[in-house]
């Protein structure tokens, strides 16, 4: 054995990073840690809530890791991390041992942070930030709603998990609300005043649902600071209540808690790392991936975390071999529905820059044209769904 290494989360970072170190180096053992069998991607979530994905399809599995790669994949939770004597305690009562800890927890909800929106409330009132049951809720909602209903929106403040996903999401929603309840509306309340691809967002609902989707900005009193959830209301700073048919609130969010455990989070509730590897600024040997990292301006997206994967992956087997680091860029599109045959991107790629921080390359991505025709759009969509069975087949199989 070449050394240990321990992976905790099973999602795109995670389960991406278990299978580059052991395609690197088939000597290390790696053990993933993730509580569920199955992963339910956030990605293409939306779809479902739309109508044109089944569940089923949303979810992956770890057979791969296992069989293909030889990870042993632990179905568990980790509870505690001992970075001193690099530990992490399981809750199913075991511990390991490791050399290197990879971490990829995703994000959690900062609950409370809009009164009366806590983890109870999110039964009534569902985020959906994390796919799974949460999704299942909202989507059930959805159906159980009357023709001419209102769907409220309250979209996160910066940073969050996937920039474009609350737009994404009101795309997907009007598209159910077209073609079954024809009459309902869309009311996004948003404690921004500008968000991801807004120009192609707008231009897309004009043309796709004229008149059915209203977006309130910070400046139009669009933050939300209380949340009946039992009663599906919410009030604006300005004191302006509105009452919905189904009430989706995206909360601020931060590293998933096991980050805190380890001690790699810094005030703002994030983990700050050395870009060329992804090792932790503030704790040796433990290498933090994903949402739950600060790794501006790369955007909190799977695409990103199964990007940062590769680096730490091939910066651990380089550490283990007692080689240094290679230098690395990084890879980023986010697509988004506007509608089934309606898609958008935005790409980038990234490098570092003399001061080794993280950095856009010039010329190298952008925008989907706002002059797309309705050809280059349906290109788009299809190039989502290929973009997501790739990027699933890469970590998963
Ligand atoms: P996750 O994928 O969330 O994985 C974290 C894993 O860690 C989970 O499986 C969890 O169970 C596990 N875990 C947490 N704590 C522990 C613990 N203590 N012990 C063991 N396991 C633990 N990104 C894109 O690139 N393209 C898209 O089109 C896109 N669409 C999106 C749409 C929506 C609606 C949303 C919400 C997000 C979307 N994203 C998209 C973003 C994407 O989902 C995230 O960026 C991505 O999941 C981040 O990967 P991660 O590995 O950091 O976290």
């Amino acid at each position: 054995v070449d050394g240990r290494v321990v992976v905790i989360g099973g999602g795109f970072g995670g389960a991406t990073a278990a299978k580059y170190i052991k395609r690197a180096n088939p000597n290390v053992a790696v053990t993933l840690v993730e509580p569920n069998a199955t992963f339910y991607t956030c990605p293409f979530s939306n779809l479902y809530l739309g109508g044109i994905r089944e569940f089923e399809e949303i979810g992956h599995g770890y057979d791969e890791l296992r069989n293909v790669y030889g990870v042993e994949v632990v179905h568990t939770l980790a509870e505690d991390i001992d970075p001193v004597a690099h530990r992490v305690q399981l809750a199913n009562g075991t511990t390991l041992e490791y050399d290197k800890l990879v971490m990829s927890p995703g994000i959690d909800m900062r609950w409370n942070a809009i009164e009366g929106y806590d983890e109870a409330a999110a039964e009534l009132a569902p985020h959906a930030w994390k796919a799974g049951a949460q999704t299942q809720i909202l989507k059930r909602q959805l159906e159980a709603m009357p023709n001419g209903g209102l769907f409220v929106m309250v979209a996160p403040p910066n940073p969050y998990r996937c920039p474009p996903g609350p737009y994404e999401r009101a795309s997907m929603v009007a598209h159910y609300f077209k073609e079954n309840k024809p009459d309902s509306k869309i009311l996004i309340l948003d404690p921004k005043d500008a968000f991801s691809k807004q120009g192609l967002f707008t231009d897309g609902w004009n043309q796709l649902y004229p008149g059915m989707i209203e977006w309130v900005g910070l400046s139009n009193d669009g933050r939300v600071v209380r949340v009946d959830a039992a009663r599906r209301e919410v009030e604006t700073e300005f004191g302006t209540r509105h009452q919905a048919s189904v009430l989706n609130v995206i909360p601020a969010q931060k590293a998933g808690w096991i980050a805190d455990r380890a001690g790699v989070t810094d005030a703002s509730g994030w983990v700050p790392v050395q870009a060329r590897t992804f090792e932790s600024q503030q704790v040796p040997d433990i290498y933090v991936i994903g949402d739950a990292t600060v790794a501006a301006p790369m955007p909190k997206s799977g695409f990103c975390a199964n990007s940062q994967a590769k680096v730490a992956a091939a910066a651990i087997v380089s550490a283990l071999d007692g080689r240094s680091a290679p230098n690395p860029y990084f890879t980023n599109t986010c697509y988004s529905l506007i509608g089934p045959e309606y898609g958008v991107s935005v790409a980038a790629i990234y490098n570092l820059n003399t001061e080794g921080n993280i950095q856009a390359v010039a010329g190298a991505g952008g925008l989907s044209p706002s002059t797309g025709d309705a050809s280059l759009r349906r290109a788009e969509a299809m190039n989502a769904h290929r973009w997501y069975d790739a990027i699933c087949q890469d970590a998963w199989g």
